[in-house]
């Protein structure tokens, strides 16, 4: 019998990074180095909150262990590229290991109520008294790319490279948090990428960055176009997240002209299973439906919106389009979009109107891309 040596084998790095283990992991990694267990304690408040990003960093280490376990990943990004926008709002670019590259929005804000000219401070004054009404909110990215090809969404022009790790997920709050210098507030899924395409990978990340940041589960919104059998398997967790789903449409035949995915997965047993996780998990579910001039803000469309969503706990988050060089499609007016919301108001629909932030930076809702974007500046607020 021939025996395949291992030396012939390509080198792999097969390493695990440490960011995404937990406390009791840690401290089963320092004893495995032959350390005394408190340091694992060490190792994780230098991990999650002061945000070493190698372990030669870690001073209170002794210096011979240090020197060895130097090259052993904790796995963080590097910042490849920043742009701040004038409301404040910055994207990053961030290199992953493989070269990779995703982006991250980091969005600073005042809760509702206190929205004003103190809201469009630039984040590099707010860095010593914050106020507990201060937010701060990160948009990750789940995916380099997306294969969904949603035919509004710059994203998905791009096509699908690859899912993203656990660590490589917990990072992007990480690298936020780091650069604004105070802590995350709230996450939402509404980068690159479909996190229900990776729900595994996903659930790790919340299930860290809600134990080990700190972040609360009610402070973090999912936000997917619905893939089969995925809502009711995040459902399983029943936890306090906010499940968003982005429908966009009010039936069918619109819904798969603008996803095209959407044809694997009937708007009724997509809302059935909607149903379904708000039973389980007892949480109200947000609806998103971005507004296309035209395409799917008529009357008609918000009656039959409404007629689907009649009597189920949920909220309606309208989305005026961001344009995208590669689509035709026009953003409707301010009074176009103030009519649909009223329709739904009339039909007792609750219902919201989210304009994105950072939209002169291209940083909005469905404009983050790697290809052409890694030098892109911020326009200007006159711009
Ligand atoms: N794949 C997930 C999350 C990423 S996109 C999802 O589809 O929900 C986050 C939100 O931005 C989604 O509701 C998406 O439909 C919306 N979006 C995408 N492109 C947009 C655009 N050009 N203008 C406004 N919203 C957009």
């Amino acid at each position: 019998m021939s025996v395949i040596s291992t030396t012939t084998l390509p080198e792999v790095d097969s390493t695990p990074p440490l960011l995404g283990s937990n406390l009791a992991q840690l401290t089963a990694w320092v004893q495995q180095q032959g350390q005394a267990s408190y340091r694992g304690k060490q190792l994780y408040e230098w991990i999650y909150e002061k945000g070493a990003r190698s372990l030669d960093e870690i001073t209170v280490f002794p210096k011979k262990w240090r020197e060895n376990i130097q090259d052993i990943p904790i796995g963080r990004s590097t910042i490849h590229h920043r742009s701040v926008a004038p409301d404040g709002t910055v994207k990053y670019l961030l290199r992953l290991a493989d070269g990779q590259t995703i982006e991250t929005v980091g969005i600073p804000s005042f809760k509702r109520g206190r929205e004003g000219k103190n809201s469009l401070t630039q984040h590099s004054t707010l860095n010593t008294q914050h106020s507990p009404k201060e937010r701060l909110t990160v948009c990750v990215s789940s995916q380099v790319g997306c294969p969904m090809a949603c035919d509004f969404c710059a994203t998905g022009k791009d096509g699908f490279i690859r899912n993203l790790a656990p660590h490589e997920i917990i990072d992007q709050v990480l690298t936020v948090q780091a650069d604004f210098q105070r802590r995350v507030s709230h996450i939402v899924f509404m980068g690159m990428g479909e996190p229900l395409l990776n729900t595994e990978n996903v659930v790790q990340a919340i299930a860290c960055i809600n134990q080990d940041i700190g972040i609360g589960q009610r402070s973090i919104t999912l936000s997917t176009v619905g893939i089969p059998r995925q809502i009711l398997k995040l459902a399983e967790h029943q936890w306090q997240i906010t499940l968003a789903v982005s429908l966009h449409a009010p039936n069918q035949a619109l819904r798969e002209k603008l996803i095209p995915t959407a044809h694997r997965y009937p708007l009724e047993k997509l809302l059935a299973d909607c149903r379904q996780y708000v039973e389980i998990t007892g949480r109200r579910l947000s609806f998103e439906y971005i507004l296309l001039a035209g395409v799917n803000d008529l009357p008609e469309h918000a009656e039959q919106l409404a007629k689907h969503l009649r009597g189920f706990q949920s909220h309606v988050n309208l989305i005026p389009y961001n344009p995208i060089a590669e689509a035709d499609y026009q953003r409707p007016s301010r009074d176009r979009v103030q009519a649909f919301a009223d329709a739904l108001k009339q039909r007792h629909i609750a219902v919201s109107v989210r304009y994105s932030r950072g939209l002169s930076a291209d940083a909005a809702c469905g404009q983050l891309r790697t290809k052409n974007s890694g030098v892109q500046e911020f326009r200007s607020s006159e711009g």
